[in-house]
């Protein structure tokens, strides 16, 4: 780890301030905000324009400095906080209690972006977050996690939207020395480099080093002026839409972070890949096992898969990303060599068996690198099995080795002031960083009368941030002159708040409020129960439906009669997300079933007492109950992918009626003193039940002790050896292959259901190698059946066939087909193998 922070620091800080450094680079301050209080003292203007205590105090003045050194009551609130600091380093953890001697190695966590805090603009939306939030989560329950990525001088476009509705992007330059990250270092005080060759040179990359709690961010940069200036800007925007140059971050990224891994002298316990973007850092894993082993390719990739967990986010396979394999031969051939690995067998692993044509695809490269696999809710579990269904040809897709964890938000991150101390009231100071069984607390102690004045507080502080933010994007509702006047009208205190905030695209139909806009308006109009609308959000630069959709709204918007009720706030980030989850009252999500992979804003709003009415899709179909909510289409069932807008109509009509008969009705429904009662129960219901469930802890928890840890036991059970064993056997297996073949079925019916017996021509295979099984799917009167058949003598006067047998539950007999499959249990199938071979 790099020596102390204050040595980096661009100025000298008085001695009695030196604690002041170590505080501003812990992005600790992002959640738990005890030292807020400091970087306000020291420059109020610069901590509420950019909330980062690094910039705060690099660019005060030194006569400030030196006044803050010599005020006692500064110096105590600093003592104070670093000894809180120093108590938070010291404490026990859910992980260190329970698994003091698991992972060692750590958890090597790689993702393309990161989403940590408004002032590290490292991320473009819902994946960035997500891995943001699960550092957080580990850095509270104490996982050993060290994660990689990307420090990109101008990160994701910035937005704002003109009178006519246009989208204009920015790039701003972010001075790296000016977020709160730090040179990593050597022992001899060297900027650690580490070198990914490209064709024709070799790309020197500079490596940041972020402290998220006790987890670390280590962010490769190829800005190094020892670069070609062609190479300096691979690492200069998030998501360009030129394929070579993401082609180049990718293997920067994977092959270089693995490198700085070593470099590091970190073998992790576990690699996670977050999306496929990161498939090459286990290409690297192998590529590096090789050069110090005699193992093959295969076999090195046997040995390490077993520890690699691959988490896909993509629930259309046109979301995939995709490469010419030109630009793959062009970039990796070289690459290869050191692997005895020809191109084209690599491309095989990025592409369906059979299809030498197809682009690459990362996500099958992660797929076949992957001991394990999991997408990001159940029903895209579902989805996912249909997109890798093709890598598995022939395999029934309950068999498609796809799990799921469903995502969570990092609940102290997202919580407003008033949640805070309300949840504290109920259920202590530290509820969200252990199992949260605590948390399960009940409500009960918390009267209405205080929750409606939370809700009430923070829906006036997100009005009067709408008004202010508004006011400086030339508040677009005022009639020319008086822009003042006309925003201090904008919107109403009391009236329901309905955010909406999301990329602009078409599958999540920003629009669908738009489809009748008499109905709208009507509900605008209401004299007595009024409702308005918080919108905000980007469309990709090339993404010329989505800003068309913005457009569209930013007319209506414009309309005379909408009277400063639907607003659009310009530059949906984390700071603009932070303050709309937490003063709506109502979340809305429209995506069309079943695109929405998972989806996580909607669970922002939770801990602060705002409801969802969402499409049943993602978490929410998962999380949705009468009580805690509303759901469009609550009987939506997952069929079929196809990308048609036929639920559209049936979707905008059912949202409709939900506003006008349930959600706005209930809000406004208020008992004598002033109360919504049916409203302020389904918030309690909401927020109790839901909080702790889609919280980054549990998802973190899940990810821990379903996958890293058995992951981890399972790579104990593969050493060098084994690899050789298995690889071999599969060689086997497949030389084989071809002339394997099923004989006759008998069957006789017994009391107790059916004997079964089968018999199976192995052409001299040992049949250790291989599993028969028979499969009957899930009928009206049971579930599915996949009952192993045993093996028997070899056919007498044979020694190529063998005799299978079974008893299976009474159904009709074409109800059942046996297959033949690899047969080894160390292996995970169909993942691992895809060999199957149906009697037909
Ligand atoms: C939470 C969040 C997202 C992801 O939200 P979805 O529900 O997946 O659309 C995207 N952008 C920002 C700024 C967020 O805070």
């Amino acid at each position: 780890m790099p020596a102390s922070a204050g040595l980096y620091l661009h100025r000298k800080l008085p001695g009695e301030l030196a604690g002041l450094a170590e505080l501003a680079l812990d992005l600790r301050w992002t959640w738990h905000h005890g030292s807020d209080v400091l970087w306000r003292t020291i420059d109020q203007e610069c901590w509420d324009a950019t909330h980062n205590a690094w910039l705060v105090l690099n660019s005060v003045s030194g006569k400030q400095l030196d006044r803050l050194a010599e005020d006692p009551a500064f110096s105590a609130l600093l003592s104070h906080q670093l000894a809180a600091y120093d108590a938070f380093c010291q404490s026990p953890t859910w992980f260190g209690d329970t698994w003091p001697d698991a992972l060692a190695g750590q958890v090597a966590y790689f993702c393309m972006e990161y989403g940590l805090a408004e002032c590290l603009p490292l991320y473009s939306g819902g994946l960035g977050i997500l891995a943001g939030d699960t550092l957080k989560a580990a850095s509270d329950l104490g996982i050993p996690m060290i994660a990689v990525g990307l420090v990109y001088q101008q990160g994701y476009f910035r937005q704002e939207v003109n009178a006519d509705g246009e989208q204009l992007e920015f790039y701003p330059y972010n001075d790296p020395t000016m977020l709160p990250l730090m040179p990593l270092r050597d022992d001899q005080e060297e900027w650690v480099r580490i070198a990914v060759d490209l064709p024709g040179r070799s790309v020197r990359l500079r490596v940041w080093i972020g402290r998220i709690g006790r987890c670390r961010l280590l962010l490769l940069d190829s800005n190094d002026p020892r670069n070609e200036p062609k190479d300096r800007g691979i690492t200069s925007e998030l998501y360009s839409g030129d394929p070579e140059k993401r082609l180049q971050q990718e293997l920067v990224l994977g092959i270089g972070g693995w490198r700085l891994l070593q470099h590091m002298g970190i073998q992790p316990s576990v690699v996670h890949i977050n999306e496929g973007h990161c498939a090459f850092a286990l290409m690297e894993r192998i590529r590096a096992l090789c050069s110090t082993s005699d193992l093959s390719f295969d076999a090195a990739r046997t040995a390490t898969r077993t520890g690699n967990l691959f988490t896909t986010h993509t629930s259309v396979s046109s979301g995939f990303a995709l490469f010419p394999t030109r630009l793959i031969d062009q970039y990796l051939s070289g690459y290869l060599k050191d692997m005895a690995l020809d191109v084209n067998t690599f491309l095989q692993l990025g592409q369906r068996a059979g299809h030498p044509h197809d682009d690459f695809n990362m996500s099958y490269l992660a797929v076949r690198l992957s001991g394990r696999i999991n997408g990001v809710s159940r029903i895209h579990r579902e989805v996912s099995r249909h997109i890798f269904s093709e890598l598995f040809p022939r395999w029934p897709l309950k068999d498609i080795p796809v799990e799921y964890v469903t995502n969570g938000v990092h609940t102290p991150s997202w919580d407003s002031p008033e949640a805070d101390a309300l949840w504290t009231a109920a259920c202590g100071k530290d509820r969200w960083y252990g199992n949260l069984e605590q948390t399960r607390v009940p409500f009960s102690t918390i009267s209405d009368d205080n929750l409606w004045a939370m809700r009430a507080t923070q829906r006036h502080r997100l009005i009067r941030f709408l008004r202010a933010r508004l006011h400086s994007q030339h508040c677009e509702h005022g009639n020319g002159s008086n822009v003042d006047a006309a925003c201090g009208l904008l919107l109403d205190t009391d009236a329901l708040t309905l955010g909406f905030a999301r990329r602009f695209t078409d599958y999540k139909r920003p629009d669908l409020l738009l489809t009748d806009e008499p109905r709208l308006l009507k509900l605008l109009h209401d004299r007595d129960r009024p409702l308005q609308i918080v919108l905000a959000g980007k469309a990709h630069p090339h993404d010329s439906c989505g800003k068309a959709i913005i457009k569209r709204w930013k007319q209506f918007i414009k309309r005379r009669d909408v009277q400063g009720r639907v607003v659009f706030i310009d530059d949906y980030d984390i700071g603009v997300a932070t303050e709309l989850i937490q003063g709506v009252d109502v979340w809305l999500n429209t995506p069309r079933h079943p695109w929405e992979a998972c989806g996580t804003s909607g669970m922002k709003v939770l801990v602060n007492g705002g409801l969802n009415l969402s499409q049943f899709d993602g978490w929410w179909a998962e999380a949705w109950r009468p009580e805690v909510g509303w759901a469009i289409r609550e009987d939506a069932t997952f069929s079929q992918l196809s990308s048609s807008s036929e639920h559209d109509g049936e979707d905008a009509a059912e949202l409709f009626t939900l506003l006008e008969q349930q959600v706005v009705p209930r809000f406004y429904d208020c008992n004598p003193s002033g109360l919504p009662k049916q409203w302020l129960a389904m918030i309690r219901a909401s927020m109790e039940t839901l909080t702790p469930l889609y919280s980054a802890n549990r998802m973190v928890r899940e990810y821990t002790e379903r996958f890293y840890l058995p992951m981890e036991a399972k790579s104990h059970e593969r050493p060098p050896e084994i690899a050789r064993e298995l690889v071999q056997q599969q060689r086997l297996l497949q030389e084989h292959w071809p002339l394997l073949r099923f004989g006759t079925l008998e069957v006789s019916e017994q009391a107790d259901g059916l004997e079964v017996s089968l018999n199976v021509y192995l052409n001299g295979l040992d049949p250790a190698l291989v599993k028969v099984e028979l499969v009957a799917e899930a009928w009206e009167k049971g579930g599915r059946a996949v009952i192993g058949m045993r093996r028997e003598a070899a056919l007498s006067g044979s020694t190529r066939s063998y005799v299978f047998r079974c008893r299976a539950p009474a159904r009709p007999l074409e109800h059942y087909t046996p297959r033949l499959v690899m047969g080894d249990r160390r292996l995970n199938l169909p993942l691992e193998d895809p060999h199957i071979l149906w009697r037909s």
